[in-house]
């Protein structure tokens, strides 16, 4: 029997532990420490004798930002979907997390605005947790956890290209750190390129005459900044807020939110499109708070004790490199996280993928494949991964009005589907919940259009009063 993208999704988002992992080969190297390499690195131990991660940054105990991820300075939400990845695969993390100053707030203490109204939130417990820090807290103790796997190596250097054998590719080349040191060559039976959005992969493959993917763009033009604030609990008690002005409310489509952080920090974000840019005038970051968004935003932007500066950040667009599409591709090569997609940041995917690509990972790993050919059954899983994400992302981007497509097929269906599921969660409990589970990524986006959802949405907005 066909399996659904749905079905497809549920199993790669269990947060069941698998308990036939094999070792299946000798050596996998892992191209980038970042969350996708080291959840990748994490899978692979399971099934190399050896993992070698190769990084081109620094990363010993650290905990502040750092050249290679120049998005950490901004705010990181985790999705409930990937802190559940995250406890499949490191058990304890989230206590971990939380010991280590991590904050997980109250339902109280969570406010969600669109267009300066509060939505209400899911009943408790219904979305699992989700951890709020600093992003490079998060991967910190994410590669602290991996890096405490007794087969697993980190050694830093610039990875500059692939040598493929016949059909494989068999070995990465890599420039270590430090001065006057040689380029080497490292041989692996199966190599994972997570370098990020600028991987150079295909540019790699294209040299070595093998077709390149298909890119897919949509240009969102993204303007981000964040600052860092003393949390006192005489200007806010906020855990978490979120606020967005849509498009059409009469107002610029702007994002603001603020996170709790550890360290007693709130780090405080404010985002517009296109010419719509925050700088890193402080002056000018405060002034946003205090108009677009509630009170507590200006509140803490106007009192609260500033520490460090504000930091802006400018994303082009959202891409996808479609490499189950491609008619040849080398055995031997797996692509994970930002390197085979990334998205609006203001929907929070990116970290859950890449945590997701490695649960796909693991399904093909378990799955005792021939290691000499492409590894087809890991893209098509990685493909579902993509397109619900991408599928959430971009269609609330083509609202947009400085975003003209490209359109996919059945747009003005989903989008319908989606608006009306979108109005009736504010109103009944029931699309409440599956509207945010299909946003923190705990479900496929077609549940949405399940009947009982659809049914419930419509009653609620034919007769509001009986929901
Ligand atoms: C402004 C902004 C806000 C975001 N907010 C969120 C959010 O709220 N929630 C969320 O989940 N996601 C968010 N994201 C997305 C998130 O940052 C990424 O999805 C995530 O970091 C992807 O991880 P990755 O490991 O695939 O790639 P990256 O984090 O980009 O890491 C790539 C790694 O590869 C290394 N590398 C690169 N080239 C080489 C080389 N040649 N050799 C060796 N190493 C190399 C880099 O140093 C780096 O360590 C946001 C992104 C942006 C831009």
């Amino acid at each position: 029997m066909a399996v659904s993208a749905a079905q497809r999704f549920a199993r790669i988002a269990t947060a069941e532990r698998p308990s036939d992992a094999r070792v299946l080969m000798k050596r996998a190297i892992v191209l980038g420490a970042s969350m996708a390499g080291l959840m990748a690195a994490r899978v692979l131990s399971e099934h190399a004798d050896e993992v070698l991660v190769i990084e081109r940054d620094p990363t010993e105990a650290s905990t502040s930002p750092r050249p290679g991820v120049p998005q950490g300075s901004q705010v990181h939400a985790l999705l409930p979907a990937g802190n559940t990845q995250l406890d499949r695969w490191f058990p304890d993390f989230t206590a971990e997390a939380l010991a280590a100053g991590a904050t997980n707030p109250d339902p109280e203490a969570i406010r969600n605005y669109v267009n300066g109204d509060l939505r209400p939130l899911p009943p408790g417990g219904s979305l699992g947790i989700s951890l709020v820090s600093t992003r490079p807290f998060l991967e910190s103790l994410v590669r602290r956890r991996t890096l405490a796997i007794g087969n697993i190596k980190l050694v830093h250097g610039r990875a500059d290209g692939i040598e493929f054998t016949g059909d494989r590719a068999g070995a990465v080349r890599y420039q270590p750190t430090g001065e006057g040191a040689e380029l080497v060559t490292e041989a692996a039976d199966l190599i994972v390129d997570a370098t990020g959005r600028s991987s150079r992969l295909s540019d790699w493959l294209k040299a070595a005459g093998w077709p390149q993917p298909p890119m897919r763009r949509m240009p969102i033009k993204l303007n981000y900044a964040s600052a860092l604030f003393k949390q006192d609990p005489d200007i806010s008690d906020i855990g978490i807020s979120i606020a967005q002005n849509q498009p059409g409310s009469g107002q610029p489509p702007r994002q603001g939110g603020v996170l709790a952080v550890e360290g007693d920090r709130w780090l405080v974000l404010v985002a517009g499109y296109a010419d719509d840019r925050p700088t890193r005038d402080l002056e000018d970051f405060r002034k946003r708070c205090r108009d677009d968004f509630p009170p507590a935003f200006g509140q803490i932007a106007d009192h609260g004790e500033l520490i460090g500066e504000v930091v802006t950040y400018h994303q082009a667009d959202s891409r996808r490199r479609d490499y189950d599409q491609l008619e040849r591709i080398p055995a031997g090569l797996i692509v994970a996280g930002d390197a085979v997609a990334s998205f609006n940041p203001v929907y929070g995917q990116g970290m859950t993928s890449a945590a997701l690509h490695a649960s796909c990972l693991s399904a093909y790993l378990r799955s005792d494949p021939p290691l000499d050919e492409p590894a087809r059954a890991y893209f098509d899983d990685v493909r579902v991964v993509v397109d619900a994400a991408w599928q959430v992302s971009t269609f609330a981007d083509l609202a947009l009005p400085h975003v003209h497509g490209p359109y996919p097929r059945g747009y003005r269906l989903v989008k319908a589907i989606s608006g009306l599921v979108f109005q009736a969660a504010a109103g009944d409990p029931h699309v409440n919940v599956q509207f945010n589970r299909v946003t923190t990524m705990l479900d496929h986006p077609s549940a949405l259009a399940r009947p009982q959802t659809l049914l419930r949405a419509l009653r609620w907005k034919l007769l509001p009063s009986t929901a």
